[in-house]
């Protein structure tokens, strides 16, 4: 059966695949849903069928689909002015920047727009640092950066990527990279011994990776091994950032600041495209009029959006609640892996989390079980084959997640038999 008789698709929902299957690239594999409209932590497709969300859109909505307070910002706003361009000033972005800095601790922003665009400003930071501030020769400049990474998909991103998927047939490639394995402060420590080395960059959890959660005094070490060799450290918080696992930032359970801090997704809860490089005056001041920009970064609809999402993340107690709730959700479902032989692992840190399925990555077993989860009203995604992650939005109530756990458990107990 294919996935979709699997799922009972609709004709009307079939056609809508059919179409974008016909007119759009291949670079997608969707479950078969056509969704429609989303509240909070529920989306429905266009028959009328109700799901929890346990995606967030790779974890953009941790505010909840269609957050008034946000939507109102983003529908007033769009009244007023919406792009200007950097070639005149407008009046919010300074008043966003204001926010945002003194929100997460730093001395200024730097806005774009996508993930990727928001890592690629890193990297150049990074590497413009390291001419300017410690003196490396021209074109030398290496960062190392961690086997299993996800960056995003520009040519230069994918050129670290190992992921055989994102860089083959890509090339030629960029240089200037290292990988070393992720959670190896000892492998990090080797890769510093090199005088060129300008930056670290690192996801405190490797998310697409199968929320790979490293082990707990890693990220402290790294933070010791770049001060110590005086190179950048580049935290990646596009996905673990915004409340996620349980803190404002994944790096805040350990409590060290990078050098340089990329945001993006629930930046603007899932609503717009936008990501900042947060850094201190002394990286971030080497970037210069001209050299850096992008015409819809730090545009002031995306600006007040951000605020209000920001303002959502604080006043609504995000983290603490994501914080919670994964631990009733590890709990559960631990206990749950001791009885049902489809569950070898459950990992995770706050409410992003994951399942490892016991089948090969190369099984559909996984794929199979999202397929069913998605009959019983919940929607998941598998990642690297037999890795399943569980990423709601944090407005989640304890009932609604108990719920869903149950449904989990249904699941899969269905589906072991
Ligand atoms: N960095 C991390 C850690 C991510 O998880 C992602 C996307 O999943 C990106 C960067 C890229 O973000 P975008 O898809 O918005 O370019």
């Amino acid at each position: 059966m294919t996935a979709e008789e699997l799922m009972n698709v609709s004709a009307k929902a079939q056609q809508v695949i059919e179409t974008e299957d016909r007119y759009g690239a291949h670079n997608y594999h969707p479950l078969p849903v056509v969704l429609e409209k989303g509240e909070g932590v529920f989306v429905w497709d266009m028959d009328g069928k109700k799901y929890y969300d346990f995606l967030s859109a790779y974890s953009a909505v941790n505010q909840g689909h269609c957050h008034p307070k946000i939507i109102g910002a983003l529908t007033e706003q769009a009244q007023k002015l919406t792009l200007t361009s950097r070639a005149f000033y407008n009046d919010v972005l300074g008043e966003y920047e204001k926010y945002v800095t003194l929100y997460f601790g730093f001395d200024k922003l730097l806005p774009m727009n996508t993930g990727a665009e928001g890592v690629e400003t890193a990297l150049k930071l990074c590497r413009k640092w390291a001419y300017e501030k410690k003196g490396l020769t021209s074109d030398k400049a290496k960062i190392i950066v961690c086997e299993g990474n996800f960056h995003g998909r520009t040519t230069t991103i994918v050129s670290f990527s190992n992921d055989p998927d994102a860089r083959k047939n890509f090339g030629p490639y960029t240089p200037g990279f290292e990988a070393v394995p992720y959670n190896d402060a000892a492998a990090l420590e080797k890769a510093l011994q090199d005088p060129n080395v300008a930056g670290f960059l690192v996801e405190p959890i490797q998310g697409e990776a199968g929320v790979n959660v490293p082990d707990e005094g890693y990220l402290t070490k790294v933070r010791a091994l770049c001060s110590e060799y005086n190179v950048l450290m580049i935290a990646d918080e596009i996905q673990t950032g915004i409340a996620r696992t349980g803190k404002l930032l994944a790096i805040d359970h350990e409590n060290i600041k990078p050098d340089i801090l990329i945001l993006g997704k629930a930046l603007s809860g899932g609503v717009l495209p936008v990501s900042a490089v947060l850094a201190d005056d002394e990286v971030m001041l080497c970037i210069r009029p001209g050299e850096h920009g992008s015409t819809f970064g730090g545009n002031p609809l995306a600006c007040k959006v951000a605020m209000a999402a920001l303002d959502v993340v604080r006043v609504e107690k995000l983290a603490e609640n994501a914080q919670r709730l994964g631990e009733i959700f590890r709990t559960e479902l631990s206990a749950f892996a001791k009885t049902n032989p489809l569950v070898k692992l459950v990992r995770g840190k706050g409410l992003l989390n994951a399942i490892i399925v016991n089948d090969s990555p190369e099984s559909k077993t996984a794929w199979n079980i999202c397929l069913k989860l998605a009959s019983n009203g919940l929607l998941a995604k598998p990642t690297h084959g037999n890795i399943i992650r569980f990423a709601p939005p944090l407005v989640m109530t304890e009932a609604q997640l108990r719920d869903c756990i149950q449904i989990i458990k249904d699941t899969l107990t269905e589906f072991a038999a």
